[in-house]
Formats: structure tokens, C-alpha cells, sequence
């Protein structure tokens, strides 16, 4: 049992140091195909408006022009610049070293390992390389050899080692970016849902729609009730779809835990921010989303019930 276990585990795990360097790609690059995808669209509408008329766009801008030529002229000249772009997705272009351009070659692109043979270094321009690479491979690694241990190489086990694998992309991007892509966290919320749906999660289905329409409402409210208040934004709506991706993972009777775990994450990576003093400016807005995540793989490996046992002071008729 132990044995098989073992190798369940050893065997996820490679997998989770493969899929940790690609998600090393993706949280880099799908924060410019989104940003990409925001200019296309926007030059896209300009465009295809007809000047005048009871068009939507003329409707949009009402009262102003309602077809201002400045910004059919923008568009005009963004539409060569947007042409001309070379394809960007997750494949184009080959992974290259940020400083000098060089494609990364295959034999020095494997996981954690080709990171301390070349000793963090580029191995053509000998440039540095951040060790969040390799980190990201090794966590990634290290939670899907959990679930491999835990679920065995099964069906189960590879629906919780896509949903570390998301929440790894979502705690990343946003912590870089302050956005968490829509893209990411339907993925996470819908194949929570299934995943109740099939009995594989433990969480009845009931309790899975109810935890992700309390998640989103929950973080509604309060930012309804801080933009009352205050006249400022406390939080993004991306926050809100994971918080009902949660929600639908773990069921409405852990969200609270799961509220209550983020702040500690976050307490813990503010911390750990002010330590190596990249919070320098405090006019910043730190975005909840990485924290959420954080908790999110928190009671992953842990187990929501287990992570609740460590909060009794918030469940006093627990
Ligand atoms: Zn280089």
C-alpha cells in the first residue's frame, strides 16, 4: 500500500515539475494575450462603428460626439501597429533568456535541475536567472505528488492537481499583475462544480453552489459596502469568482475558513514583502486574489476540515 503510494506520489510529482515549467510560462504570457486581446477589441469596435446612426457606440457616448472622429482615428492608426505584432500565445514564441534573446534549449529547460546545473544562469549570457522558476516547479511538484499520494494516479487525483495547478496560475498573475484572469477562474469555479457533481470532491453539489454563490456574494457585499463608505474600491471582481471557485471546491460550510485562512496567508506574504522591501510604496493596493489562492492550496493539501480545527475561535458552536 505504501509502496504503490510511494510511487504514485514520485511519479505525480515529476509530472507536477513538468507542468510547474509551463505554468512558469503561462503566468508570464497570459497577462499580455489578455492585454492584447483588451487592444483588439477596442480598436475592433472603432472600427467596425458606423459613423452616426443609432449604433450602440454613438449611443455609448452620448451626449458627447456621438462618432468622434478622434477616436475612429486612433483606431486607424493602431490597426497597422496591432497587424504588425508577431504571434504571442502560450507556444509563440520558443521560451528565450530575457537578456540576450537566445532561445532556451531543450536540454537546458528541464525542471529545478538545469536551474542549479547552470547555478541560476543564463547558459549562453550567463545573466541572472530568478530563482522563482525553479520554485514554482518545485511547489507545483510538490502538490501534485501530494495528490498523487493522497488520490492515487486516478480521475480524482488529476481534477485536485489541475485545481493546485489553477491556483498556482492564479496566485502568481495576480500578485504580478493585479489581475486574475476570467479565463483561469471559470475554469477553477466549473470544474469545482463537476467535480461535486461526480461525488469526486466530497462536497455534496448542494453545498458546492451554495459555496460559490455565497463566495461571490459574500465579497460583493463587502466591497458594496466599502465603496459606500469610503468612495474606493477594496477589492476586484476577480476576487469574487474565486472566492466562488472556492466556494464550490470546499462547500459553503468551510468558506469561512477559508476568509479567515487568506488573511493569515496574507499576513504572512505582506510580511514577508515588507521584509525584502518590495512594499515600498504604500499607496500600492496589495490584491487579495494571491491571498485567496493561498488558502485555497492551504486546505487543499490540509483538508477544509482540518484547517477549520485550527480556527476554533471563529466557529465558537463548532
Ligand atoms: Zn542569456
Amino acid at each position: 500500500m505504501l509502496v504503490s503510494q510511494g510511487v504514485d506520489a514520485a511519479l505525480a510529482g515529476v509530472l507536477g515539475l513538468l507542468i510547474g515549467s509551463f505554468l512558469n510560462v503561462v503566468v508570464y504570457r497570459t497577462p499580455v494575450m489578455m492585454y492584447r486581446d483588451w487592444l483588439f477589441d477596442a480598436v475592433g469596435h472603432l472600427m467596425t462603428s458606423p459613423d452616426g446612426g443609432p449604433s450602440l457606440w454613438a449611443r455609448a457616448l452620448a451626449p458627447a460626439s456621438p462618432a468622434d472622429a478622434r477616436l475612429r482615428a486612433a483606431a486607424d492608426d493602431a490597426v497597422p501597429v496591432l497587424e504588425a505584432l508577431p504571434p504571442f500565445d502560450l507556444a509563440r514564441p520558443a521560451s528565450r533568456c530575457g537578456h540576450c534573446g537566445q532561445p532556451v534549449r531543450w536540454y537546458r529547460n528541464v525542471p529545478v535541475i538545469s536551474y542549479l546545473a547552470l547555478r541560476g544562469r543564463c547558459g549562453d549570457c550567463n545573466a541572472r536567472i530568478s530563482p522563482r522558476y525553479p520554485v514554482v516547479e518545485l511547489v507545483t511538484g510538490l502538490l501534485f505528488a501530494w495528490c498523487g499520494w493522497r488520490f492515487g494516479l486516478t480521475p480524482v487525483g488529476a481534477l485536485w492537481a489541475a485545481c493546485a495547478a489553477l491556483l498556482v496560475c492564479q496566485f502568481l498573475i495576480d500578485l504580478d499583475t493585479q489581475y486574475l484572469p476570467d479565463s483561469y477562474n471559470y475554469m477553477l469555479l466549473w470544474l469545482g462544480l463537476i467535480g461535486a457533481a461526480l461525488g469526486w470532491t466530497g462536497v455534496s453539489l448542494a453545498s458546492a453552489v451554495w459555496g460559490a454563490v455565497a463566495g461571490y456574494g459574500s465579497l460583493w457585499l463587502i466591497y458594496q459596502a466599502y465603496l459606500r463608505l469610503t468612495g474606493k474600491e477594496g477589492m476586484g471582481f476577480g476576487d469574487f469568482k474565486l472566492l466562488a471557485a472556492l466556494g464550490a471546491w470546499f462547500g459553503v460550510e468551510f468558506l469561512l475558513a477559508i476568509v479567515l485562512v487568506s488573511s493569515l496567508v496574507g499576513a504572512v506574504i505582506g510580511g514577508s514583502l515588507l521584509l525584502v522591501g518590495k512594499l515600498a510604496h504604500k499607496d500600492v493596493p496589495i490584491s487579495f486574489g494571491p491571498f485567496l489562492a493561498g488558502a485555497g492550496l492551504v486546505c487543499l493539501v490540509a483538508g477544509p476540515a482540518r484547517v477549520q480545527d485550527w480556527l476554533p475561535f471563529a466557529f465558537p458552536f463548532h
